[in-house]
């Protein structure tokens, strides 16, 4: 597969809809959207689907999200260059590739064997490099780069990972789904002092579990 002009296309319809329908005005995250070739992070069958609205199966019963979340989420982060940022959750890399394209410094955790060794691929085969690409448990963080501007959780925990906040730093932003397997509310903390966070809920939403330990 390739990147064509069909697929700019596609993207640059996509990026109106997530404009003008879902309502971001991020500029940077609009930029990053219509540059990142979602299609080429799926499986050739849903190529001509790539840009539609939709989540999509990826390897190890997981999900690529959907573009509207990942612009979402993205946005709640308030990326700016050079954050250094925590991803939990690599999946196929899609959401790893538009933090990247924002010239933000990306961390990215995932605990399944197969998905961490094809975004690695596929990120290097885009001349897409985050800093740091770890097999590993997302609970746990990444203490060895910490402190974090910004963590962003890509699946949903049914419990806050107190590991995650103690890795923000102090004004640092964490955008995490929390609640049970069939449903989540997508919480942002802001981290005011050690002791203190600002919480805000910005709705509803389904995302695959945030599970303990690495998947051998
Ligand atoms: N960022 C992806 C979303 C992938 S779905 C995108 O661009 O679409 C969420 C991912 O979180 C899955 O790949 C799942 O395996 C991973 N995950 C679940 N629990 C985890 C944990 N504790 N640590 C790291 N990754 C985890």
């Amino acid at each position: 597969m390739q990147d064509s002009f069909v697929h700019k296309g596609k993207r640059k319809i996509l990026v109106e809809y997530l404009r003008v329908k879902i309502g971001i005005s991020d500029e940077n995250v609009l930029k990053a959207i219509n540059e990142v070739p979602r299609h080429l992070f799926l499986e050739s069958v849903f190529e001509d689907f790539a840009y539609e609205d939709r989540a999509f199966p990826i390897a190890a019963n997981q999900t690529i999200s959907h573009p509207s979340t990942v612009a979402e989420q993205t946005e709640l982060l308030e990326v700016q260059e050079k954050e250094k940022i925590l991803e939990i959750g690599t999946g196929c890399g899609y959401q790893t590739a538009v933090l990247v394209t924002m010239n933000a410094f990306v961390y990215t955790v995932e605990r399944q064997k197969d998905l961490h060794d094809f975004a690695q691929k596929k990120l290097r085969e885009m001349h897409l490099r985050p800093k740091f690409q770890s097999f590993g448990d997302g609970f746990l963080g990444l203490p060895t780069f910490a402190p974090f501007d910004k963590i962003l959780v890509t699946c949903g925990a049914e419990i806050l990972p107190i590991e995650l906040l103690k890795q923000l730093k102090i004004g640092g932003k964490m955008v995490i789904p929390m609640g049970k397997t069939d449903e989540q509310i997508l919480y942002r903390f802001t981290k005011i002092s050690e002791k203190e966070f600002e919480k805000e809920e910005f709705g509803a939403y389904k995302f695959v579990p945030m599970l303990q330990d690495r998947n051998k």
